[in-house]
């Protein structure tokens, strides 16, 4: 059975805006963890995305009278700030956070991000946002709708692309004073719809920094997101992935870098990169087998989707566990120890990688699924010596890198 509670903090509420989450968040609590659990992820809650703001955008869209029967292959944006092609997080970007909840007790959370963060290399440059598509422009709130009363980081100027008939939403911009909420305002590609919010309010040392927009594409129709980013052809990205390392996890959740008998988890520690941003982001797919030194095939994968998930993050029977995807315990180290008003995140680190549990995802008839991380075990007994574990994976931009690993007892 699932706990769920939503988030009504208003701290909680601003600052995971900053990860980006659109709040109310429903937090998914820690779950009977008595049984076999492989991954190291004990203690951790997931954070559902919130409909909220998405459901605004459904309902000022759905009721315009325009068409929404989409077509994302005619979508194509130009970039919305003057400055180059760097972001902050990407579509699917997995995303830890830290904070104290009103009892003292500290949260530690993931969640996939679910759409893309574009943010200036310095804040030196223009802070000037740019229509990336011609359309239907409106202002759009995160909450009461129709409520004038807005912060600039809680609003984004939504965009439909006739072409696409998709809505294109920029959050956390201070909208132009020509649009407004409730009334389409028709712009050009290039045009200026507003400026990146500040959150001085807060003051925290990094605001000017971490200043972006979170940039989503939203397919009315059938209430889903879309990754952004192949949508801009601006966005060049040449730079093959990287696969830090292969190691263990055993029935106790204990990491290992040998082989060990009985049920274990095998997960990657893997990053990507583009060419501008000058940060570590998740990669797009992966195919992988897993052999033994008997000649056994232990497990196969071919290539697997991971942004499938995120794609349907906003349908509620899609819902997935990140816990069951991701080892996040092993990376709660990489969280920032940089605050945003009382939240820290790993999205603050432009070090950070991501370790993906291969041994939780499986081939099914429609694509690939993540099953739960006790059902997602290989069994190793005794007689074998060693394992092998052929690993591609990909980017969204079409490069990919090639390992075999050999997993070995320890001598
Ligand atoms: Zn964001």
């Amino acid at each position: 059975m699932k706990e769920t509670r939503n988030l009504n903090l208003p701290v909680v509420v601003v600052t995971l805006a900053f990860v980006s989450i659109v709040c109310g968040c429903k937090l998914v609590l820690p779950e009977n963890e008595s049984g076999l659990r492989t991954l190291p992820n004990k203690g951790l809650s997931r954070l559902e995305v919130s409909s909220d703001f998405y459901d605004n955008i459904y309902a000022f869209f759905g009721n315009s009278g325009l068409n929404v029967k989409p077509d994302a292959s005619k979508l194509s944006m130009s970039w919305p700030l003057s400055t180059e092609t760097v972001l902050l997080t990407r579509f699917g970007t997995p995303t830890i956070g830290l904070f104290s909840n009103e009892n003292g007790g500290e949260v530690k959370l993931a969640y996939f991000h679910e759409a893309i963060d574009i943010r200036r290399a310095t804040e030196a440059e223009s802070d000037v946002v740019y229509a990336p598509v011609s359309g239907s422009a409106t202002v759009i709130n995160d909450g009461d709708p129709s409520s004038t009363d807005v912060s600039d980081y809680t609003v984004a100027v939504a965009i439909y692309d006739p072409e696409s008939r998709l809505v294109v939403s920029l959050l956390h911009v201070r909208p132009a004073d020509l649009l407004k909420i409730g009334q389409l305002t028709n712009v050009k590609r290039g045009d200026i719809i507003g400026n990146l919010a500040s959150v001085d309010s807060m003051k925290p040392e990094f605001e000017k920094e971490f200043r972006h927009t979170h940039l989503s594409v939203v397919d009315v129709l059938n209430k889903k997101l879309i990754d952004p980013l192949n949508k801009f052809p601006q966005y060049k990205d040449t730079v093959h992935p990287t696969i830090k390392s292969i190691y263990i996890t055993d029935e106790d959740g204990r990491r290992s870098d040998s082989l060990k008998t009985g049920a274990l988890d095998i997960v990657a520690d893997i990053f990507d990169r583009d060419l501008t941003s000058q940060r570590n982001f998740e990669i797009t797919s992966l195919a992988f087998k897993i052999s033994d030194d008997l000649g056994n095939t232990l497990k196969e994968v071919q290539k697997c989707d991971l942004t499938a998930f995120t794609e349907y993050s906003l349908v509620p029977s899609q819902h997935f566990d990140i816990r069951s995807l991701l080892d996040i315990g092993s990376a709660l180290a990489q969280v920032s120890d940089k605050e945003w008003i009382g939240i820290k995140t790993d999205a603050a680190n432009s070090e950070r990688s991501f370790r993906y549990a291969l041994t939780n995802i499986k081939s099914g008839t429609s694509g690939c699924h993540v099953v739960p991380d006790a059902d997602g075990t290989i069994t190793v007994p005794e007689n074998v010596e060693f394992i092998e574990v052929f690993l591609t994976v990909y980017d969204g931009s079409g490069n990919s890198s090639k390992v075999t690993k050999r997993l070995e007892r320890s001598k």
